[in-house]
């Protein structure tokens, strides 16, 4: 067997791995080797692979090491030899960063080191060569202080502590009396190494290693241990990131750019991550390193002209200002900015798509540090995928598969009522990080904004800074504010890529997290109070703000257009109400799936009328009592079929408890008993004979229709009324009848022949027709195992799936919520099987019903109603099962547009390739 490679090398233009290497070398790495393949300056490194990492979970660290030892030794000489420098020298030190990269991006929930190989000696020897004491000793601090944290272990104490490592930097400063991290002297720098040094053995009873092999297999264990740290586990879960995959190590040389005054780094997008405009931007600082511009210690500088100008008119900044102490990077080293510029269009064209990029530049040259698909919202994910259709970077089949289904719901996100806005004052001003209407309570804290949202509570997460560990919180809030940080921010990226508002960077203001409370202008805030953020201008105001829903158009609008040309589902809605109805049709709907009549009885008067037919001991007064419900029916559903017309309707006749409409109250128990003359105890009695063990399984669905047939009578009757009134106005409905928690075929024959005999008499009393069909739900799983003799009476099936799940799993779905949580997080269940279909078992019994039902009725129709009907990946199991629609809420309309679209996208393709894997199999056998 040829030996196992976990090794990966890169630098001077030459790689081992490539872009599509990701599953082995991380996206980082992977992307690393891909632009030295295309001639884009980056640092020479090596990446150690995802495999290596598994291998770590399960075989534990010595094993690991003696595993990837030679290979990874070889792997820095090969580097030392590229850059002229050494590992371990004191002279000539090669210094290291050691990041860690999964398949994908998971940015900043894993650990980096920077400057490794530094020690007491080796920072005398880079004084020496580069002739700047300031550089070596700030290198070496950082180091100190990111191995410290990382790889020993020493944390803030508590949540409203800072960093100790920080502190120690605060106190000093004020003994300084210093206010900037870059007035530092020298001598303060040495002095710091010194004072982190003792705090790391005071802490840990451990000195600080000095020899950089131990360092570097220090680092390279703890990024493999970062995988599994609270808030990585956490992104994955809520990205549904397997814990299985691992990630990858990228060990890389050290470029600088913290030597002086003609170094800088920064980070950049090729397109802008919150709008989708296509517009170059990002943020540099000049003589810093790594995570300075997003960390908001300082305020970070616009890369462009046009966006520095943009920026000082957000943040208040008079052009002189701007110009002398925030100039852009075109303007402060125009020539690096040349290379930049033309960089990211390299980049962008290369991988056809908007890309997040990292770079340094140490003394006037350029290095990229990354580069990689950026997280946007969901607007820019929309926009950008048809701008680049437009500019023919893309083509309209990977237009369509570029927009996450999911993330469509926030531009169906409410928005600021425009009057509301105006009229509202502002408090204060920060950067518009990500778009959208925020409204909620202050909360300071993140595991607190968690703890208040699941007592249903709405929040707004303010926070001086963001930091990875803030993640759950940011989840939890409606919007995000920070006082420091700029546009590309962790709370920035992070809110985008979550598409959630947030305004950074609002300056003016000041958190105290001790007094959890804020001031601004003389105003204070406190933790509970209300407040409303606009992450699309930056305007923070203290108050809660009305919102509206928005509206489907432009891009958008487009998108969907586009989603026609691939998918063959239909999509439908579940929609009760002719206002529901209408915004669905708005989204694209293309008829109704499930209109429940149970709410229909619940209104105004209907309820009475409901009751008495409950109540009543036989069936003369059950009819009496129906023959009130029926004007009522029937007009809703004029209502509702005018607003569908042309377009199908499923009618679902009345499916729940009867139990569950009856008088529970004193009240309104002798309330009906009055109005039906009897007494308040024989209407008492009625409801305790009613009620039942197990409703759900109870007296409900078709067996209502079958044991009081008046009902189903009623409701036929005031269906098909509807649609031949509608007819006569010249409006056309199409109703189709639907008789739920079918069990047996015999249930099904009776509940068909009443409606047909109900229609036919209607018929003749009009003298007139329509068309209609007559259909069942497929939820109780018997009905899926003798599918092909219901279909005998049924002329089409809608899965009934939240039913469906719950009787085959056998969890109730009311008392589901006590042990659910538990089962996702011992993972027992990958998912909630109510929200994500259960393919494995759910989805046998509906694929066997649609095989039966359609052996027995040819070409019969075929559709989903449950909570699934939205979801992308149950979405895509119903195209495979050659469903002919899925019926979702009306907010979820597009979502299952773009998720049907991209189901036969992707069916098609995988159709493909099995046959040119066929081909090629037989042409290799007549070989
Ligand atoms: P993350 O995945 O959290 O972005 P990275 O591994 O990209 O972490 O590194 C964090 C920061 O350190 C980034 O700003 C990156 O550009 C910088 N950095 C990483 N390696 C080097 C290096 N070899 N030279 C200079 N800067 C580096
Ligand atoms: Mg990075
Ligand atoms: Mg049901």
């Amino acid at each position: 067997m040829a030996k196992e490679k976990h090794v990966y090398l890169f630098g001077d233009k030459k790689a081992e791995g490539r872009a599509n290497m990701k599953n082995l070398l991380g996206g980082k790495g992977a992307n690393l080797a891909e632009m030295n393949l295309i001639g884009i300056p980056v640092p020479p490194g090596f990446t150690i692979t995802t495999e290596v990492s598994t291998a770590y979970n399960a075989k534990g660290r010595e094993k690991t090491l003696s595993m990837i030892k030679k290979e990874v030794e070889e792997a820095v000489h090969a580097v030392e030899e590229m850059m002229g420098t050494k590992f371990g020298s004191n002279e000539n030190p090669c210094l290291m960063s050691v990041r860690s990269g999964a398949r994908a991006s998971m940015p900043g929930m894993m650990d980096t080191i920077l400057n490794l190989g530094l020690n007491d000696a080796a920072v005398e020897g880079l004084t020496k060569r580069t002739g700047n004491d300031r550089f070596a000793w700030d290198s070496y601090r950082r180091f100190i202080q990111m191995y410290g944290d990382v790889v020993m272990g020493l944390k803030p104490a508590s949540k409203e502590d800072s960093d100790p490592f920080e502190e120690i930097i605060e106190v000093l400063k004020e003994e300084k009396t210093i206010e900037n991290d870059t007035d530092l002297s020298t001598d303060d720098l040495k002095e710091l190494v010194k004072r982190f040094k003792k705090a790391v053995k005071d802490n840990t009873g451990k000195d600080f290693p000095e020899d950089p092999w131990e360092q570097l297999w220090g680092s390279i264990i703890s990024v493999f241990d970062s995988w599994n740290n609270e808030r990585a586990v956490y992104y994955r879960k809520l990205n549904n990131i397997p814990h299985e995959w691992g990630t990858a190590v990228n060990v890389q040389a050290m470029v600088f750019g913290n030597m002086g005054e003609s170094s800088a780094t920064g980070v950049a997008f090729t397109r802008d991550a919150g709008t989708g405009e296509n517009i170059f931007n990002g943020e540099y600082l000049i003589n810093a390193q790594g995570e300075d511009v997003v960390a908001g210690i300082r305020t970070p500088q616009q890369i462009t002209k046009e966006g520095s100008l943009r920026w000082a008119k957000l943040a208040n900044v008079s052009e002189e200002d701007r110009a002398s102490k925030f100039p852009s990077l075109e303007e402060t080293m125009p020539e690096v900015y040349k290379e930049l510029f033309d960089t990211q269009n390299k980049l962008e064209n290369h991988y056809r798509d908007m890309q997040d990029l990292e770079f340094t530049i140490q003394d006037g040259k350029l290095w990229l540090l990354q580069t990689r698909n950026g997280k946007r919202t969901g607007a820019a994910m929309v926009k950008i995928a048809i701008d680049m259709l437009e500019e023919g970077l893309i083509d309209k089949k990977t237009a369509v598969m570029r927009v996450e289904p999911n993330k469509l719901d926030e531009l169906l996100h409410p928005v600021f009522d425009k009057k509301a806005i105006k009229d509202a004052k502002d408090i204060a001003k920060g950067l518009p990080a990500s778009p959208g209407a925020a409204t909620g309570q202050i909360v300071f804290f993140a595991d607190e904004a968690e703890e208040w949202k699941n007592q249903g509570k709405e929040v707004i997460l303010v926070r001086i800074e963001t930091s990875p560990e803030d993640l759950k919180g940011m989840t939890a809030a409606n919007g995000i504010l920070t006082a420091r940080g700029g546009m590309t921010s962790h709370a920035a990226v992070v809110a985008r890529g979550m598409g959630k508002c947030c305004v950074s960077g609002a300056g003016s203001v000041k958190i105290n997290y001790k007094t959890r409370s804020l001031k601004v202008d003389g105003l204070e805030l406190k933790e509970g109070d209300w407040m409303s953020l606009d992450g699309s201008t930056g305007y923070v105001y203290a108050d809660k703000i009305k919102t509206i829903e928005p509206e489907m158009s432009g891009n958008f609008g487009e998108l969907m257009d586009l989603t026609n040309q691939f998918a063959k589902m239909a999509v439908r809605t579940n929609a009760d109400t002719p206002h529901d109805s209408e915004l669905a049709r708005n989204f694209g709907a293309k008829g109704i799936g499930l209109c429940r009549t149970e709410h229909m009885f619940f209104e105004g008067d209907r309820i009475k009328a409901m009751r008495e037919m409950i109540l009543s001991k036989n069936e003369v007064g059950r009819r009496k009592a129906l023959d009130k419900i029926l004007p009522m029916q029937r007009k809703d559903f004029e209502g509702i079929f005018e607003a569908m017309q042309d377009l199908p309707v499923t009618v679902r006749l009345l499916d729940p408890p009867l139990h569950e409409f009856v008088p529970h109250e004193e009240e309104n128990q002798q309330e009906m008993a009055d109005d039906m003359g009897v007494s308040v105890e024989e209407i008492k009695k009625t409801v305790e004979d009613l009620s039942e063990f197990n409703p759900m399984l109870g007296h409900r669905g078709c067996r209502l229709g079958n044991t009081y047939p008046e009902i189903t009578e009623m409701q036929a009757r005031a269906i098909i009324e509807a649609a031949l009134n509608l007819k006569k106005r010249g409006i056309t409905a199409i109703p189709e009848i639907m008789i739920p928690l079918t069990g047996t075929p015999e249930e099904m024959k009776m509940q068909e022949e009443i409606v047909r005999s109900t229609v036919e008499a209607v018929f003749a009393e009009y003298n007139d027709r329509v068309d209609y069909l007559v259909g069942t739900m497929i939820e109780v799983p018997r009905a899926a195992l003798v599918a092909d003799k219901i279909a005998e009476s049924a002329e089409f099936f809608s899965f009934g799936t939240n039913d469906m799940t719950q009787m085959t799993y056998g969890y109730s779905r009311d008392d589901a919520g006590k042990f659910l949580p538990i089962y996702l997080d011992k993972n027992i269940l990958k998912n909630d099987p109510f929200q994500v279909l259960d393919q494995e078992g759910v989805g046998q019994l509906m694929k066997l019903g649609v095989k039966l039902g359609r052996k027995a009725k040819k070409g019969l129709k075929v559709g989903i109603c449950g909570e699934h009907g939205g979801e992308p990946s149950s979405v895509e199991f119903c195209n495979s099962l050659k469903f002919n629609y899925v019926s979702c809420s009306p907010f979820r309309v597009p979502i299952a547009r773009l998720a049907a679209a991209q189901a036969e996208i992707k069916r098609k393709e995988a159709k493909k390739a099995k046959k040119e894997a066929k081909k090629a199999a037989k042409k290799n056998k007549k070989k």
